[in-house]
């Protein structure tokens, strides 16, 4: 079996039971757009209408004294014959619920390779997300199916922040919109869908990523129509730890619906298979089994106690056996996730997302004679900071001469290391301050 994904998230409220009835009506019409008839049946059989055939599911309710779980779980085969497996549990107590859901796929025949199903967010997960704006995931607000928009200088300052606080837990993605740079329009209303409940979703643009090269250095940046994934925490050096994905890269995996397509699979994957590791189940489903067993036990007779007792025995045996199968596993596969290059054996070549990890884009030195397009991306100090890029599509009209001694010629200045250009021309037709022409 292999881990695809992992939510898990709760809140703190007066009435949880009444909530618990919500979830509960949610997951019935879950279950039955799933194909299931009679959703609150213990288990059944159902045609999928989702899958390429039957599925099965069951549902249970745990109560003990320390509070109630129930779960579901629902079981379908896709096109290769491989099962896929949702299980969702909800347990409250006291004032608490609990929601934790894991995605897991088991392959049809036995193969030591990696599964090639691209898992999205389960729709009753996204649709109980949205139901309550007040689920956390270790104190932070659970992301929902909505970018930030940090398109101002304030907004995209309250982003650096975010982005750079030490109590941050989960991912952020930043998508740099620049009109002329972004490949697929809108992506990241699609991202902010497809990530709901594990990452959160903003967006710059030009003029508003010069604040984040500003505030977190060019490193750190997200510009020119780059998609960047920032993890909580950083790097031994102390950049901010994630993966970034230059306009080009983006680009080469198609610039139609097709190749935007492929790039949410892959940045789903590079999420989902990272929370499916580091999301565990909370201590609290435990408590409440392990309660309700020893209540269960302790309302019998003393006959059928002791021969209850010796079976939990002999089951337990076998599941500390199980359970350290497993911690085995987990272990090898953090230590795959750590370990620089895995990504490159592991993954599909075509659709990896990995294989871009910390692209920077490449810079030719400038030679007599040779012309070089030039871009904004930060304005601290005085001095623009300055990148490489290609050639717009505007007109000729466009270009104008620059005017000398201005914040970008000390930019130039600063990147290249000489000041010995021939002309400067601006366009500006182009957004977030325009494209520089630079004949050395
Ligand atoms: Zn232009």
């Amino acid at each position: 079996m292999q881990n695809l994904a992992a939510y898990l998230f709760e809140a703190d409220i007066d009435d949880p039971n009444s909530r618990l009835d919500v979830l509960d009506h949610l997951i019935d019409s879950w279950l039955e757009k799933k194909g299931v008839q009679g959703p609150r049946t213990s288990d059944g059989y159902f045609v999928s209408k989702t899958g390429d055939g039957t599925g099965h599911f069951s549902r249970q309710m745990v109560k003990s004294s320390v509070g109630s779980l129930s779960q579901v779980e629902l079981m379908e085969s896709v096109d290769d014959g491989a099962m896929f497996t949702t299980r969702m549990q909800i347990a409250t107590t006291g004032r608490r619920i609990v929601v934790y859901a894991t995605l897991s796929a088991t392959p049809a025949e036995s193969r030591v390779a990696p599964i090639r199903v691209y898992p999205r967010c389960p729709l009753v997960i996204r649709s109980i997300i949205e139901k309550f704006g007040d689920w956390k995931f270790a104190d932070q607000s659970v992301p929902l199916a909505q970018a930030f928009d940090a398109t101002s200088s304030k907004n995209a300052k309250i982003l650096c922040d975010i982005l750079r606080s030490e109590s941050r837990r989960l991912p952020v993605v930043v998508v740099s919109n620049d009109e002329d740079e972004a490949i697929w329009p809108d992506l990241q209303t699609k991202i902010a869908e497809h990530l709901v409940g594990l990452a959160d979703t903003a967006f710059v643009s030009a003029e508003s990523s010069w604040v984040l090269t500003d505030e977190l250095e060019q490193r750190d940046s997200c510009y020119l129509g780059a998609v960047r994934l920032y993890w909580p925490g950083r790097r031994h050096d102390g950049s901010l730890a994630g993966i970034n994905w230059i306009a080009s890269k983006l680009a080469s995996l198609g610039i139609d619906d097709g190749g935007r397509n492929r790039f949410l699979a892959a940045l789903r994957r590079e999420i989902m298979s990272v929370a499916a590791l580091t999301m565990v189940p909370p201590v609290l489903f435990r408590e409440i089994r392990t309660s309700a067993e020893k209540e269960r036990l302790l309302a019998l007779e003393e006959d059928a106690r002791d021969y209850e007792l010796t079976s939990i025995i002999e089951e337990n045996a076998r599941l500390s056996v199980e359970v350290e199968k497993v911690n085995s596993i987990n272990q090898s596969l953090r230590w795959k996730l750590d370990h620089p290059g895995y990504h490159e054996v592991a993954n599909d070549q075509n659709e990896s997302a990995s294989e871009f990890t910390h692209e920077t884009i490449k810079k030719k030195t400038p030679t007599a004679g040779s012309t070089i397009y030039y871009k904004k991306i930060g304005s601290g100090g005085g001095v623009d900071t300055l990148v490489q890029t290609a050639s717009c599509n505007h007109k000729e009209s466009n270009w104008k001469p620059a005017f000398k001694g201005d914040q970008a010629e000390k930019g130039l200045h600063k990147l290249e290391g000489r000041n010995n250009w021939r002309s400067i021309a601006h366009c500006s037709a182009c957004t977030g301050g325009g494209r520089w022409r630079v004949n050395w």
